[in-house]
C-alpha cells in the first residue's frame, strides 16, 4: 500500500492511501520486477489528485485584496473546475471571493478563460503532434500517461492548431545583442492537398542566421493564415536585426521568392543559392560519366566532355558564369560522336540525356545570370555561398511530417498552423513565445528533438 503523508514544520499531517500495489515477491519471472506501467499511471494520477486537492485547500485560505477598492475579500462560494493535466484529469474546487466593502467579485486566479488543461499538457501534446501524426501522438500519450482528456486524435489536432494560431500572434522578442549581419534564406516546396483537384499547396520555408551561428527557421503555407513577409520580419527581429544590420539573402532563383524577400524589407538582390547550381552540375557530371566508350573516338569525346563539365563547374563557382557558354559549346562540338547509339532515340540514352541536361543548364544560367555571385571569393572570405541547410530545413519542417510518404493530405490552414508548431519545436521556442529562447548556438539540440 502506498500512502501519501503530508509533513511540515508541525510534523506529520493527514495521510491518504494512494495505491495498492500487488506485485508478487516472486522474481522467477522478470515480468514481476518493479511497477507496471498501469500501476505507475494509477500512482501518478493518484498523487496528482492529492496534490491538487491540497493546493486547492491552501488556495482557499487566501483572502485576496479587492482590485477595485483594496478592501478585504471573503469567500463567496465554491466552483468545481475540471482540468486535464499530464497526470490525469483533476477536479479543482476553487473559491470565488466577494469584497466586503464594494461587493465586487474576485476570481482569485489568473487563469485564461475557458481553461480546461494545463500549459504543460498543451505543450507536450503540440510537441508530439509536431513530430508525429495526430493518431500516433494520441496513442503514445494514452499508452504512457494517465491522460484522460484530449486522447482522441481529432482533439489533439484541434489543440495543436490552436497552439499554432497562438504562435502566430506572438510578437518577436528582440535579443539583447544586435546582429551586425544576418543571412536570410528562402526556399519553397510542396505538400499534398486534401482538396480534390486542387494543386499541391506551396510551402515557403527558410531560416535566418547570424554570424555567431544562431539560427531560427520559419515556414508558411502559401494562401493560408500566416503572412510569410511578416514572419520573415519577425524572425529577423528575433535574431537581433537593427537598421544597421547587413542582410544577405539566398533563394532558389524563383522570382516569387525574390519578391517576398523584397516585401519583407530584405532589399539587396538575393544570391542564387550555390546548392541549386551544384545540384544541376552534379546531374550533368553523372550523365557525362555514363557516356559510352565503345570506340576510341567516343572515349576521347567522353574525356573531353567530363573535363569540360569540370571546367564549367569551376567557371560558375569562380563567378565566371558568362564563360559558361564556351564550355557548353565545346561539349556540343563533340556530341556527334555519340550519335548512332543503339537506343539513341530514347530519352534514356546517355547522349540524349546529356543534350537535355545541357540545354536546361544553359537556359537556367541565362535566366539566373543576374543573381549569380563569385562563390569562390565568398567562400574564401568565410561567407555563405548557399544554404544546403535550407534544403535540410525544408526536409525537417515539411517532408518528415507532412510529405507524400506519410500518405497525408493537408488543408492549407491545417498544414500552415502545424508548420508554425514544428518551427517552434525546432527553434526550441514552443511554449515560450516567439524567439525568446533564441541562443547563438541552438543548432544541434532542437534538431535531435525533432528527429522523428
Ligand atoms: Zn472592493
Amino acid at each position: 500500500m502506498l500512502r501519501l503523508v503530508k509533513t511540515g514544520a508541525e510534523g506529520e499531517g493527514p495521510c491518504t492511501d494512494v495505491l495498492e500495489i500487488n506485485q508478487p515477491g516472486d522474481l522467477r519471472d522478470i515480468g514481476n520486477l518493479g511497477l507496471t506501467l498501469a500501476e505507475a499511471k494509477r500512482l501518478l494520477a493518484g498523487v496528482q489528485r492529492e496534490i491538487v486537492a491540497a493546493q486547492a485547500r491552501e488556495h482557499a485560505d487566501r483572502r485576496p485584496t479587492c482590485p477595485h477598492c483594496s478592501g478585504v475579500c471573503r469567500v463567496k462560494d465554491y466552483r468545481d473546475h475540471a482540468v486535464a493535466t499530464l497526470f490525469g484529469e483533476v477536479t479543482v474546487r476553487l473559491p470565488r471571493f466577494r469584497c466586503a466593502a464594494c461587493s465586487g467579485i474576485e476570481a482569485g486566479v489568473g487563469w485564461p478563460s475557458h481553461c480546461r488543461s494545463t500549459p504543460e499538457l498543451d505543450r507536450l501534446q503540440a510537441h508530439l503532434c509536431a513530430v508525429m501524426t495526430y493518431r500516433t501522438a494520441a496513442d503514445l500519450l494514452k499508452q504512457t500517461f494517465p491522460v484522460d482528456a484530449g486522447k482522441h486524435h481529432a482533439t489533439l489536432r484541434r489543440h495543436t492548431l490552436k497552439v499554432g494560431e497562438a504562435l502566430g500572434e506572438c510578437a518577436a522578442v528582440r535579443p539583447e545583442t544586435a546582429a551586425s549581419a544576418i543571412v536570410v534564406t528562402l526556399d519553397s516546396t510542396f505538400i499534398r492537398s486534401c482538396a480534390e483537384g486542387e494543386r499541391h499547396p506551396e510551402v515557403r520555408v527558410g531560416n535566418v542566421e547570424t554570424q555567431s551561428g544562431g539560427r531560427q527557421v520559419f515556414g508558411a503555407v502559401a494562401k493560408a493564415d500566416t503572412d510569410i513577409r511578416a514572419l520573415i520580419r519577425r524572425n529577423l527581429d528575433a535574431v537581433g536585426r537593427t537598421k544597421d544590420t547587413a542582410l544577405t539573402a539566398f533563394t532558389d532563383g524563383c522570382p516569387g521568392l525574390r519578391r517576398i524577400l523584397a516585401d519583407a524589407g530584405v532589399v539587396g538582390p538575393p544570391i542564387l543559392d550555390w546548392f541549386h547550381v551544384a545540384m544541376r552540375l552534379q546531374h550533368l557530371k553523372q550523365i557525362a560519366s555514363a557516356l559510352p566508350v565503345d570506340d576510341p573516338a567516343r572515349a576521347e569525346a567522353k574525356a573531353a566532355t567530363v573535363a569540360e563539365v569540370e571546367r564549367l563547374h569551376w567557371r560558375i563557382w569562380n563567378g565566371k558564369a558568362r564563360d559558361a557558354q564556351v564550355s557548353i559549346d565545346r561539349i556540343r562540338a563533340v556530341m556527334h560522336h555519340f550519335q548512332g547509339e543503339p537506343d539513341q532515340r530514347r530519352s534514356t540514352a546517355p547522349s540524349r540525356k546529356l543534350w537535355t541536361a545541357l540545354q536546361a543548364l544553359d537556359r537556367y544560367l541565362a535566366g539566373q545570370s543576374a543573381w549569380l555571385a563569385d562563390y569562390a571569393e565568398r567562400h574564401r572570405a568565410g561567407l555563405r555561398v548557399g544554404t544546403a541547410i535550407t534544403e535540410g530545413t525544408a526536409n525537417f519542417l515539411v517532408n518528415r511530417r507532412m510529405n507524400k510518404s506519410q500518405q497525408m493530405r493537408w488543408s492549407r490552414r491545417g498544414a500552415d498552423l502545424l508548420l508554425q508548431v514544428r518551427c517552434a519545436v525546432h527553434n526550441g521556442t514552443l511554449g515560450s513565445g516567439f524567439g525568446q529562447k533564441f541562443q547563438p548556438a541552438n543548432d544541434t539540440y532542437p534538431q535531435m528533438t525533432i528527429a522523428a
